[in-house]
This record gives C-alpha cells, sequence and structure tokens, in this order.
C-alpha cells in the first residue's frame, strides 16, 4: 500500500503527464492544421495553373517547384501592382509628405497643420514643443558651432495673459437621443449612495444602455456564428458583452477573449470588470499586454490588446482554448485587428463551435458585416444627450496655448461639470498639466478647485484609476487624455469637450521604408467621436480648437486604416510563421500598398529570416518568437553569434521600454545633465549607454535610490528588468546560451549594426547627416551622447519627427561591418 505522500506524489505525476499529453497533442494539431492548410493552398494554385495552361510541358510539378512559382507568381504580381501604382500613391492615401527632403508637402492631407505650424513664432509663444526645441537649438547650438550655424534665441518664459479670450462660434447641436431629464439622473446617483458597493455596481450595470438587450444579443450570439455588434461608446459593450457570455455559459467550454486595440484600455476594463464580477484582477478576470500576463489556469475573461492574441495565434492556431472571440473596438482599424480580421474569420470556417463577435463604436458596421460574409449587425442605441459643438472664429496658431485658455475659461464661466482634452502625447499631456498647475496657482482661491488628472499608455495603473474617482462635491475635474478616451475608455460627468484636431500617426513611406510619428490632424469621424464624449450624462459643450471651414475642407472623412500607413516586416513574419504565404491574396479588408508589402518581404529577406522561396529560414523561425520588430529581434539572434546575448538583450530591454529614462526636473537641469554624461564617457555610443544604465542598476541590486541620484525613472528601469527577465526566457526557448562578451564591445555594435543595418546615415559637411540606402536628411537627437561628436557613420533605432527629423539611440559603426554583416543590401551601389 502506498504511503500518503507516495499517492500525492503518484496523483502529481499523472497530473503532470496529462498535461504533457495535451500540451504534445496541441501541437501535432497544430501542425497538422498548418499542413492542412498548406496542402489546401496548394492544390488549389496547381489547380490555378492547370486551368491557366501554364507552360510547364504539361508535366506535374514536385512540391519544391510548386513553392517556388508561388513565391515567384507572387513577387510578379507584387511588382506589377506596384508598377500601376506608381503614379497613383495617392489611391492608398499613404502620407508621403515627407519626400522632399524633409520639407511638408503642403498640397496633402496635411494643410491645417501647416497652417498652424507655419506663422508659429516659436521663440515667443508656447507650443507643444517649445520646451523641447528650446532644448534642442541648445543642445545643436553647441553641437554645430563648428559649422558656424547660429543659435536661434529660445525663450521659456511663457507668459499667460488671462484676458487673452478665443472667439468660438457656436456652429451646431449635436442631436440626442432618449433625452432624460438631468435631475432624474442625480436623483437615482443618490439613490445609489445608499447601497453597498457590489449591489450598488449591479445596479450601475443594469443602467448602461445595453442592458436592456441582453437577451436579444445572447439569442442573436446562440442563432449566429459572427455577429457584428454597434453600440454608442460607453454603453457597455467592453464590459458587458463577456459578463453577459459568461452568464449565459459560454465559458464552460473554452475563454471568452476580447481584443483591445490599446493596453492601457485592456488593463483598465479588466479590472473593472473584475470588480464588478467580485473577483480579483487575474483570477476569472485577467488581462495580457506585451510583456505583462496577468491571468491564471482559473481566467475565464480574458482581455488582451489586438496584438497578444496575434501572438497567441502563433502557438495555438485555431484558438482551440476559446469559445468566444470579441473583436472589439474594430473601428480603431489598428494593423493587429485588421490582421486578426483575417485569420479569425478563416479559424471561424475550420470551427463552427467558435463565435465571434466584431464590436465597433460606429458607423461602419455595413463594411465588417459585408467583410465577414455578410454577418448580421446588432445594432442598439445609446443614451445620447444634445452637444453643442463651438468653433473658433479664426486658426489659432498654438493649440497648446488654446487648450490652456479654454480650460480656464470655462472653469471659470460655466456651470459644474468636468472637461476632457485630447492631447497628441505623454510630453504634451506633462506639460499642459504643468502650465494649468502654474496658472491655478496664479489666479489663487479666486477659482474653485481643479483635479487635473492626465491619462495616456505609460501612465502607472495607480494613476489610471484616479480618472474614474468621482469629482468631489463642488470641485471640477479636467481630464488631459490621448486618444485612449476618444473611444476606447469612458469616463462618466464630462460635459466639456476641449479638442484640438490632431494625433500623433505612424506613418510610413514604403518607397523608403522610413517610418516615422507625426501629429497630424484628426478624421471627421474622430472629432465627432470626440464631441459626443461630452453627451454621455447629460447635456454638453464641446469646443473645436479649429475652423469649421477648417473641420468641412481639412479634415478627412475617416482616419486611414493602419496596415495602410506602416512597415508591414513584423506582420510579414507574423503570417509566414502561421504558414501564410500568398500575402497577395491575404484576406485583407483595405489591402495594404503592394509596395509595403514587398518592402517587407525585402527586409526580411535581407534580414535573413526569409530564403529565396520566401520561407521562414531557421533564423526567421527563431526570430519570430521574439514579440518585437524584427530588426531587434534579429539582433538578438545574431548575438548568439558574437558571444554577447547577455549584454544585446539588456539593451534590447532598454530599447523596449515606453516613455523616457533619464528625466530633467527644472531646477537640477545640470546635474541632471552629468549624471547622464557620465553613462557616455568615451562617447560609447547611446546603445552602450543604455546598456551601462542596466548594467550598473544591476550592481546596485536593483537600487531604486541609486535611480534618484542619477536621475532615472525607477518605473521605466523596472520595466526593463521585467522585459529582460522576458527575453532571457525566450533564449531559452530558441536555444540561444546566455553569454556575455563585455571586452569587446565591438561584437555587441556588430550585433546591432546586423540588425539595424537598414538604419544608417552618413555624415555630411554641414554636420547634418544623410541616411545611407534612401537618402534623406536626418539629424542626431541632442539627447544622443553622440550630438556633439558626429561620427562619419551611425546606425540608429528609430526616426523621430519634432521640429526636424531626428534619430534616436546612436552608435558609431564601420562601414566595412555593412558588407559583411548585410551583403544582400549594401553590395551593389544604388
Ligand atoms: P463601451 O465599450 O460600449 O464603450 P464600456 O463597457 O467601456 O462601454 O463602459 C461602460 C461603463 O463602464 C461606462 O459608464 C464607463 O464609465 C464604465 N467604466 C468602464 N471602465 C471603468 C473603470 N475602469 N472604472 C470605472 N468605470 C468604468
Ligand atoms: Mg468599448
Amino acid at each position: 500500500k502506498l504511503s500518503k505522500k507516495e499517492q500525492e506524489e503518484a496523483v502529481r505525476r499523472a497530473n503532470a503527464l496529462e498535461k504533457d499529453d495535451l500540451n504534445s497533442l496541441r501541437k501535432v494539431s497544430r501542425q497538422e492544421y498548418l499542413k492542412k492548410r498548406e496542402q489546401k493552398k496548394l492544390d488549389e494554385l496547381r489547380d490555378e495553373i492547370e486551368d491557366e495552361q501554364y507552360l510547364f510541358g504539361g508535366e506535374k510539378l514536385t512540391e519544391t517547384e510548386l513553392r517556388e512559382f508561388r513565391y515567384k507568381k507572387e513577387l510578379y504580381d507584387l511588382v506589377k501592382k506596384r508598377t500601376q501604382d506608381e503614379d497613383d500613391v495617392e489611391e492608398y492615401r499613404i502620407p508621403d509628405a515627407y519626400d522632399q527632403d524633409g520639407g511638408v508637402d503642403q498640397e496633402k492631407r496635411f494643410s491645417v497643420a501647416v497652417q498652424r505650424y507655419k506663422d508659429l513664432d516659436s521663440t515667443e509663444k508656447m507650443n507643444p514643443f517649445a520646451e523641447q526645441e528650446a532644448w534642442e537649438d541648445h543642445q545643436i547650438g553647441k553641437a554645430t558651432l563648428k559649422f558656424g550655424a547660429k543659435n536661434k534665441k529660445a525663450s521659456d518664459d511663457y507668459q499667460f495673459v488671462f484676458e487673452d479670450q478665443i472667439n468660438f462660434i457656436k456652429e451646431s447641436v449635436m442631436a440626442g437621443e432618449n433625452y432624460e431629464d438631468d435631475m432624474d439622473a442625480k436623483q437615482k446617483s443618490q439613490d445609489l449612495a445608499e447601497k453597498t458597493a457590489l449591489e450598488e455596481l449591479q445596479e450601475v450595470r443594469r443602467s448602461l444602455p445595453i442592458y436592456a438587450y441582453r437577451e436579444q444579443l445572447l439569442k442573436a450570439v446562440e442563432e449566429h456564428q459572427v455577429l457584428v455588434i454597434v453600440g454608442d461608446t460607453g454603453s457597455g459593450k467592453t464590459t458587458q458583452i463577456p459578463q453577459y457570455l459568461h452568464e449565459a455559459g459560454y465559458t464552460k467550454r473554452g475563454k471568452v477573449g476580447c481584443t483591445q486595440p490599446r493596453r492601457v484600455a485592456a488593463m483598465s476594463v479588466a479590472a473593472r470588470v473584475a470588480q464588478e464580477m467580485g473577483v480579483k484582477l487575474g483570477h476569472e478576470v485577467g488581462y495580457s499586454i506585451r510583456f505583462e500576463d496577468c491571468t491564471s489556469d482559473k481566467t475565464v475573461l480574458k482581455y488582451m490588446t489586438d496584438g497578444m492574441l496575434l501572438r497567441e495565434l502563433l502557438g495555438e492556431p485555431d484558438l482551440a482554448s476559446y469559445s468566444v472571440v470579441i473583436v472589439d473596438e474594430a473601428h480603431e482599424r489598428t494593423l493587429s485587428t485588421d490582421i486578426l480580421f483575417g485569420l479569425v474569420k478563416d479559424i471561424a470556417r475550420f470551427r463552427p463551435d467558435l463565435k465571434l463577435l466584431i464590436s465597433s463604436a460606429t458607423m461602419d458596421a455595413e463594411k465588417f458585416s459585408d467583410y465577414f460574409d455578410t454577418a448580421p449587425i446588432f445594432s442598439f442605441p445609446g443614451r445620447r444627450y444634445p452637444v453643442e459643438i463651438n468653433y473658433t472664429s479664426a486658426p489659432e496658431a498654438d493649440y497648446m496655448d488654446a487648450a490652456i485658455v479654454t480650460i480656464l475659461t470655462i472653469h471659470v464661466r460655466e456651470p459644474l461639470g468636468d472637461i476632457l482634452v485630447f492631447f497628441t502625447g505623454q510630453e504634451e499631456i506633462e506639460s499642459a498639466e504643468e502650465i494649468l498647475k502654474h496658472r491655478i496657482r496664479g489666479l489663487g482661491t479666486k477659482i474653485r478647485e481643479l483635479i487635473i488628472c492626465p491619462i495616456y499608455a505609460n501612465l502607472p495603473s495607480e494613476l489610471q484609476a484616479k480618472i474614474f474617482e468621482p469629482t468631489p462635491e463642488g470641485a471640477r475635474k479636467v481630464v488631459l487624455a490621448t486618444n485612449i478616451a476618444e473611444t476606447s475608455l469612458t469616463i462618466d460627468g464630462i460635459k466639456y469637450v476641449v479638442d484640438p484636431g490632431f494625433s500623433k500617426m505612424k506613418s510610413y513611406n514604403p518607397r523608403t521604408g522610413m517610418e516615422s510619428l507625426l501629429i497630424t490632424p484628426i478624421s471627421k469621424a474622430s472629432a465627432t467621436q470626440r464631441a459626443g464624449r461630452a453627451g454621455r450624462t447629460s447635456a454638453g459643450k464641446c469646443y473645436r480648437l479649429y475652423t469649421a471651414f477648417n473641420y468641412n475642407n481639412d479634415l478627412e472623412e475617416n482616419t486611414v486604416p493602419e496596415v495602410q500607413r506602416t512597415n508591414l516586416a513584423s506582420v510579414v513574419l507574423a503570417l509566414k510563421s502561421l504558414g501564410i504565404h500568398d500575402l497577395i491574396n491575404f484576406d485583407f479588408m483595405d489591402p495594404p500598398p503592394a509596395e509595403a508589402l514587398v518592402k517587407a518581404l525585402e527586409l526580411l529577406f535581407a534580414l535573413g529570416a526569409l530564403n529565396k522561396l520566401g520561407e521562414l529560414t531557421k533564423a526567421g523561425r527563431r526570430m519570430a518568437e521574439f514579440p518585437l520588430d524584427p530588426m531587434l529581434s534579429k539582433m538578438i539572434v545574431v548575438s548568439d553569434k558574437y558571444k554577447c546575448s547577455d549584454e544585446i538583450i539588456s539593451i534590447a530591454a532598454m530599447l523596449s521600454i515606453g516613455g523616457s529614462i533619464f528625466y530633467r526636473p527644472k531646477d537640477k537641469q545640470v546635474h541632471a545633465d552629468n549624471a547622464r554624461m557620465n553613462f557616455h564617457t568615451g562617447n560609447v555610443g547611446d546603445h552602450i549607454a543604455l546598456l551601462k544604465v542596466y548594467s550598473s542598476w544591476k550592481e546596485t541590486n536593483y537600487s531604486t535610490q541609486w535611480c534618484y541620484e542619477n536621475y532615472i525613472q525607477v518605473r521605466s528601469m523596472k520595466r526593463a528588468r521585467d522585459i529582460r527577465d522576458q527575453l532571457e526566457g525566450l533564449l531559452e526557448r530558441v536555444e540561444i546560451e546566455i553569454s556575455s562578451n563585455l571586452n569587446e564591445l565591438d561584437s555587441v555594435r556588430k550585433s546591432i549594426v546586423a540588425g539595424f543595418f537598414p538604419h544608417t546615415a552618413k555624415l555630411q559637411k554641414n554636420g547634418s547627416y544623410r541616411t545611407v540606402k534612401h537618402p534623406q536628411t536626418v539629424h542626431i537627437h541632442p539627447n544622443s551622447g553622440l550630438a556633439q561628436v558626429l561620427p562619419r557613420w551611425v546606425v540608429y533605432h528609430e526616426l523621430v519627427l519634432t521640429s526636424k527629423e531626428y534619430m534616436r539611440q546612436v552608435t558609431e559603426l564601420k562601414p566595412e561591418w555593412l558588407i559583411e554583416l548585410a551583403p544582400h543590401y549594401y553590395q551593389h551601389k544604388d
């Protein structure tokens, strides 16, 4: 007879076995699935060739020949498509405004932006970049002195006169639906105050517009495999539908997954739903975002970024562990969402038991329905109050200034109710916060309390929760948000919206392969969404910081889907590793420019991820394991050869943290700059400096104190450490040993160049740089340790457009490395 301990051990072993078995079964089924799909596609191709009587002498092609033919045909089709497009890139609406040597092409889609920025005298007026520019000018002054460049006089003396009024013209009123008296809502919220927290939450759940349609919705889901759901923002789609499905038993046969385009939304909504269900976040309700998995074996409702579901598909191509997949915020049309569309549509055909819900805030419902084989549309009315739309009477040269003045004017003049302001990013929000605080201090006790709440992707989650806290009696809250508050997050109690009319967008020029972030006018659809945020709990007002003429003439109807304005290399790599080879026939809702696909294939070939047949190589398969841009992944994979993977993953982790590493308090700028320059001793380049920051921190046993002393953001470092740990785990998975080669920094540099050789530039006589492959003028970012060194040849991590096109994170290289490390790319002179 077995002892108790032995029994336990036996049970444990049996369980472990089962888990392993399950895993290997899953692996087999995945391989079979891929094999079947590949076979099907090849058969289709064979049919096609026979149909069209291609000239192969009537002989049957071998499988390799068939594959080779397929790839050549694909390239041929792409190139053919490209030549046709050559004269008409506009058809795909690629913002190639930066074609002419960094100059803005005024005729194109940027007329509003140009109008506002052109006349801007940045030395006197506050603008979102003023501080950045002043600092840049200062640094550039130092950097280019030897070329005799004039140093522009900069002033960071922001003068605000409260009397600067902005003239708004009331233009129209956006009609509401189900208009309810304001008092009713107040009464309701008072009643609520007396209940317990959980009861109260249940009450709130029942008060959401979607609640009235719960049964109808569940019935529709039961009857149809694919359903398009349309309902106003804030009506409860994201938080309620997964709970309804759980209550109806769908989670008994698999998870309910719900994708979000944004990290913050996935985290915040999961937290809310866990609260509503009275469970701990990460247990029954969890979220998964890149480098952060907050789920467990218990998790049945899983919120995740669309990019994460895409990665999950690599391990589970049929999404077997899910019973329902909700592609939420579909109208955002992010790159990952668009790719998911094609993949889940395909999976739904293989898996009749999988339910697929496509949920969107607005409009394009028919387009979604058409795409998903005329899936039925379930649309329900929201609760909308009228919103008064105001425009400025004349264009505002500086939206930051105009926004601040408008916020303060509302605060002083208008009845209580919270304000929501849209900015383009963290830096803008931080400077707005600072200016607002400063000005409120100036006004002293003459005005009511104004609570400032910022919200953007890199804000720590404790602070994110703050925006949802109810505003205290007699006070007003102003939420300074990025696009995240446009549809992903709903903040109750907003009565005023201030809309400067811009957002930060990725733009990609497929001809040069250059990608950069730029501040772009929003679309009319976005403007409508933003305004709508003012009318959720009562009638509201929206202040647009542009003219009605601008709105009518300069704004596009809809935002261009990301797939048409981005670098596709990582997506192509992911698709290839999913066994999808025929990119040109991939079921895109809106196809990307053929040129961009060709560029992606070229890049992956140059990186050694694809072979001549367009198939994944061993290196490519390894690269696909990393949730990183292919160039970063390549850098890591190559580090194996140079025996410096230890250093390289630290660098990759440091490059992957969003947000900045160093900070510069206003009163201690000199100290901060000195601390920063310490890491650059010997002009080692920015990548090595990042490595030094990381290893020094590690040597202090990850000390917080050390971060303070060196003006380094503790939070960023902790994130880097997290990311690094995960990269280390992935190294093991692709069988790369951790090895360190600190004495041979050139090995580290070579690994960097092996990944980033398309990002190289050569110094010009005037102190600027020209990119090597597709000549364009760029500059070393003033924050770089090499800004004053100006090496002849450099490799850079990314291009960022502020006042100029800047290379950020720069390292010196030897030109002969390019021939050695990237022969396909650099052997011929263009
Ligand atoms: P939709 O997806 O239709 O836009 P949501 O499900 O996101 O709507 O929002 C429904 C309600 O839940 C809104 O009133 C919103 O304010 C509230 N809500 C969502 N997330 C949170 C949160 N983290 N904290 C408090 N309330 C939240
Ligand atoms: Mg939502």
